[in-house]
């Protein structure tokens, strides 16, 4: 009764509820004067969302901050033991939360059951590292000494994510975090609360069946960037991950410097890709396609902007074009669909904009506008293909749509100027079966972005690598290699097991 719906096409918003129930997210979560939660696919209300006031925000905090104090001490083998069975409740509810991912997000079938292996992965990769959270030996200076470091919890982890990667973000943040000891308060999306609370209930579950969880290990709290920001001036709270646009970044990184709070921004990202001339065209185009159309252009790692050598632009560009003209745009649901809805009007009116300026600037716009055949509501653009003659104007930044900067180049040293001369520093990509310039685009004299792939579009990475960007993309690394090192506070360690007291650096005291 309390489910507020008013619905264009009765069977989504049905299902979306049937969802709810089935992933076993209580009835409480809702209230017919909280916050729309509405599906990009057809711009449909399906339930109103009851959101946290500061107070329940703060309260969460502090039965986080309580719970850390009990879950440091239990042994991180064994929190990993929590971890594994979180992950078997995220693939028992695979199917479930990643068509819900599909019904709040817009992503096409394929990636919302991606976005849920991807979350499944990494649980397996945080259970590995419960047993690996290694410090180093060190060698001292000082007789009869032993040296070493020891990697601690560091309290309640905040966690603060975008609504282009629902329930991802959460999860590699979340399942290093809780095997390191560490507590986890997750803000999600304002327009994500669907995912969020069915993530929330399927982890609960896991907490259940793990037993000893102590309550408040893991929180939600459901609000606008008022509550975010709770979490940020919380000094309870030691690190935060945030994962927004650069703009939010610019707002949070100096509130977490002015308190000393350690933060893993991951903003956005300007991403390119370079064709030279020995490039495999064939590859080159999937990889462009996939990277530029894909998830409609809403990924931190979209490819915004391609670089063409002189002598392949016109084998290429022809056929990006077609690619262009004949991609399926429509319901993320129907089989064949590569290009889904954009998450609201705003994003579509954006993209508007910057197709304008690109005109204006002198660039020749290849499809972009609306796309209405076969759709009901929501806002499905056409993806557009820019072709400019220099990097400039709406080129040097984000814009989260599927528009693709189409340059020509004829000189490496100068393209390789070129791809790091924008502000965001995220990922990048070269194809090229010349040997030099596929080393040099990844060495230091190469990309200056936090990914840099070679003959691999820019998006889609894998759970295994760090995950992150330099520059205006916040400098903070997620998921994998040795990214738990930031979830952890260092300790080093030196031990006299002799009878004398030697000073380092040889210094003479004596009492
Ligand atoms: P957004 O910046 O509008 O919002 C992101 C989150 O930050 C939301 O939960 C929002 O409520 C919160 N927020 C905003 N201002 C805040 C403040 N001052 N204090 C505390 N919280 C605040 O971003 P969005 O539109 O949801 O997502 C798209 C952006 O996210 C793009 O720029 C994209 O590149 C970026 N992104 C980056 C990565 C990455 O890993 N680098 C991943 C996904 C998305």
């Amino acid at each position: 009764a309390q489910h507020a719906v008013q619905t264009a096409d009765a069977s989504l918003a049905a299902e979306a509820r049937a969802l709810l129930k089935r992933l076993g997210v209580p009835d409480s979560a809702f209230a017919t004067s909280g916050r729309p939660a509405l599906s990009p696919i057809t711009g449909e209300v399906i339930v109103h969302v009851r959101e946290h006031s500061p107070e329940e925000a703060k309260a969460a905090i502090t039965r986080a901050h309580e719970a850390f104090k009990a879950w440091r001490k239990l042994p991180a083998p064994k929190r990993g033991e929590f971890v594994r069975l979180l992950g078997e409740e995220l693939r028992a509810a695979k199917d479930d939360l990643g068509r819900l991912v599909t019904i709040e997000a817009g992503k096409v079938t394929s990636e919302g059951l991606g976005e849920v292996q991807e979350m499944i992965d990494i649980c397996d990769f945080a259970v590995g590292l419960s047993r690996q959270l290694y410090g180093l030996t060190i060698a001292t200076e000082r007789a009869d000494h032993r040296m070493m470091e020891t990697w601690h919890p560091v309290g309640v982890c905040g966690v603060i994510s975008a609504f282009n990667f629902p329930v991802a973000v959460w999860s590699w943040n979340a399942a290093l975090a809780l095997v390191c000891g560490d507590s986890v308060v997750w803000k999600p999306s304002e327009k994500m609360l669907l995912t969020a609370l069915a993530t929330h209930a399927i982890a609960m579950r896991a907490a259940k069946r793990f037993g000893g969880v102590p309550d408040g290990v893991l929180e939600l709290i459901l609000g606008g960037r008022e509550i975010g920001e709770i979490l940020v001036d919380d000094h309870r709270v030691p690190v935060l991950s945030a994962t927004g646009s650069t703009a939010m970044g610019r707002q949070v990184g100096p509130k977490l410097a002015a308190r000393f709070a350690r933060a893993i921004l991951e903003l956005g990202g300007n991403n390119a890709a370079i064709v030279t001339p020995t490039a495999d065209l064939d590859l080159a185009l999937r990889g462009i396609a996939f990277a530029a159309m894909g998830t409609a252009g809403q990924r931190c790692t979209t490819l915004r902007r391609l670089f063409v050598h002189d002598s392949v632009y016109d084998k290429l560009v022809p056929r990006l074009k077609k690619v262009y003209s004949s991609v399926k745009i429509g319901d993320p649901r129907a089989e064949g669909t590569l290009v889904g809805p954009l998450i609201d009007k705003a994003a579509f009116d954006g993209m508007e904009r910057a197709l304008d300026e690109a005109r204006a600037a002198g660039g020749t716009v290849h499809g972009g506008g609306r796309h209405t055949d076969g759709v009901a509501g929501g806002y499905y653009a056409k993806p557009a293909l820019v072709e400019m003659t220099e990097q400039t104007g709406p080129v040097l930044r984000e814009t989260f749509a599927p528009i693709l900067y189409v340059m020509r180049y004829s000189d490496f040293d100068k393209v390789v100027e070129a791809h790091n001369a924008v502000g965001a520093g995220l990922s990048s990509s070269i194809f090229t079966l010349d040997m030099r310039e596929a080393e040099t685009f990844i060495s230091v004299t190469g990309s200056d972005c936090g990914i840099a792939n070679v003959n691999i579009g820019p998006s889609g990475a894998e759970i295994g690598g760090a995950f992150g960007g330099e520059k205006e993309t916040g400098g903070g690394r997620e998921a994998g290699s040795d990214s738990w090192k930031a979830y952890m506070r260092r300790a080093t360690n030196t031990i006299n097991y002799g009878k004398t007291l030697p000073l380092a650096q040889g210094v003479k005291f004596d009492v």
